[in-house]
């Protein structure tokens, strides 16, 4: 499988290669040349499968000709043997025919493990393969970093450096990146923003000379492999639930179009999905675009749903790429109009194009409080803030009431105690058996001023196992 830009004009890379990349060099994301597409014998043919081995059978062509099959298969099984709930992926009903996608039974209780659980055990085998190792240095506004620390505090071959807003996040989620040890992992704690942690990873990547010839490797969801993993969870859905015989709706809490892009895959993969509903918080570019053709940024509003507070979706591009009929020159047109101006409009038949694949809807924060203890009232189940905003655009956009309609859970609700508490549900919240001592726990971290020099002498003093590169 090969990989090209979206913006046309860097060289075109296999598998290994686009996962040890963070933006191409002509500032684009790196997407499949081709995408695989499966008959509905063969998806068909899937049902019953555990969840490994399902995702072997859905990524396979992804990484052919980099990962041998023994092998990838051996990584999969290790990768979801680690969640805690033997379905990896369970389904709850909430109503007749709507159903929760429950995606927080990993290490971190968020959906990104399924991802970065992934991520960590190929970069280690890539590498090793390659000898050689690599610096991760990531931003995190709280469930990426812990997700990526998790990912990879086994790596042998990488290592991790997260920067968070110092006293900015939760308790919850900076425990559960504070209290992990390893001499490849380093919490920062930066003296600013989110978006200062941000431009400082940006800054990394735009100059690499601190590194000393150590390559530098994306964790965010401009990464291809983190977008790959997640198709796999649309076809489980489907498959328990009549697929591909029946098809399957899904509504997607949605920050950066990352989990949203994955289903728009799986369909294009031959996956039939009838509605794809994109559920922002208040911080809703997507849901401007898609019911006014209007991309454009503006202030960023904090919200009870956090994990989905941007200003701009990354991923955004991938599917602008495939609107504009993959013309890699119109893509960096449009990206440089947005660099400059802040905002633009496609075509009127691009947007109908993008009108018949999404729905969409944008929830405040009253009313997922709302739909938590609407939910909580009707059945008895505590929603996440995320999830709750999910279950919202899922309930009001909602074209038919034959078509099973999954909302995928991105978080368990005891990350997020403030929106639950906000709810008035009330209901004691207990951290699963493998966190219930986080609060206890010794933490690791270093405080740094709000200054790229000093966060990166402090990554090439310490980015060789804690040794300087
Ligand atoms: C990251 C995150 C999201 C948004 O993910 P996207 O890839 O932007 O769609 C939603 N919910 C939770 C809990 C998250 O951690």
């Amino acid at each position: 499988m090969r990989y090209i830009s979206t913006r046309g004009q860097a060289p075109a890379l296999n598998f290994e290669d686009v996962l040890l990349a963070g933006l191409a060099t002509d500032g684009g994301l790196y997407v499949p040349e081709n995408l695989p597409r499966f008959t509905q014998e063969e998806i068909a043919s899937w049902a019953g499968l555990p969840y490994h081995e399902l995702a072997f059978r859905v990524m396979r062509p992804f990484v052919t000709g980099s990962i041998p099959d023994a092998d990838f298969k051996k990584i999969l099984e290790e990768t979801y043997g680690v969640f805690s709930h033997n379905a990896v992926a369970p389904l709850r009903q909430l109503n007749g025919n709507e159903w929760v996608l429950e995606l927080f039974h990993g290490p971190t209780l968020a959906f990104k493990d399924f991802a970065l659980q992934l991520l960590g055990r190929l970069l280690d085998y890539v590498l090793e393969k390659r000898g050689e190792r690599v610096v991760i240095v990531g931003a995190t506004s709280g469930d990426t970093g812990s997700a990526a620390i998790e990912g990879c505090k086994h790596c042998e071959n990488v290592d991790i450096f997260i920067l968070h807003p110092h006293n900015r996040v939760s308790e919850v989620q900076r425990r559960q990146m504070t209290t992990i040890f390893g001499e490849n992992i380093h919490n920062i704690a930066i003296e600013g923003n989110f978006d200062d942690c941000q431009e400082m990873v940006k800054a990394s990547f735009a100059d690499q000379s601190f590194l000393k010839g150590t390559r530098l490797v994306a964790v965010n969801s401009i990464n291809w492999a983190r977008i790959m993993a997640q198709i796999v969870y649309y076809f489980h859905a489907a498959l328990q639930l009549g697929g591909p015989v029946r098809s399957v709706s899904f509504s997607v809490p949605t920050g950066n179009f990352g989990d949203i892009f994955a289903g728009y895959l799986a369909r294009n993969m031959g996956l039939p999905i009838n509605q794809l509903i994109v559920a922002t918080n208040r911080n809703d570019i997507l849901h401007r675009f898609m019911s006014g053709n209007q991309y454009v940024k503006e202030t960023l509003h904090a919200t009870l749903s956090p994990s989905m507070d941007i200003m701009v979706s990354s991923n955004f591009e991938r599917l602008l790429f495939d609107l504009h009929g993959r013309n890699g020159a119109a893509i960096a047109g449009l990206m440089d109009t947005f660099k400059h101006g802040g905002g633009f409009s496609v075509e009127q038949e691009r947007w109908t194009e993008a009108r018949k694949l999404f729905d969409s809807l944008a929830v405040d924060d009253a009313q997922t409080c709302e739909t938590i203890a609407e939910v909580f009232a009707q059945t008895g189940e505590l929603l996440d803030p995320h999830t709750a905003i999910g279950v919202k655009a899922a309930r009001e956009c909602r074209r038919s009431l034959d078509i099973p309609m999954v909302i995928l859970g991105t978080a368990h609700p005891v990350k997020f105690p403030e929106a639950v508490e906000k709810a008035g549900v009330g209901k004691a919240l207990e951290l699963p058996a493998h966190l219930s001592d986080l609060f206890e726990r010794d933490e690791r971290c270093t405080v740094l001023p709000n200054d790229l020099k000093a966060v990166q002498a402090f990554v090439s003093q310490h980015g060789n196992r804690g040794k300087p590169l």
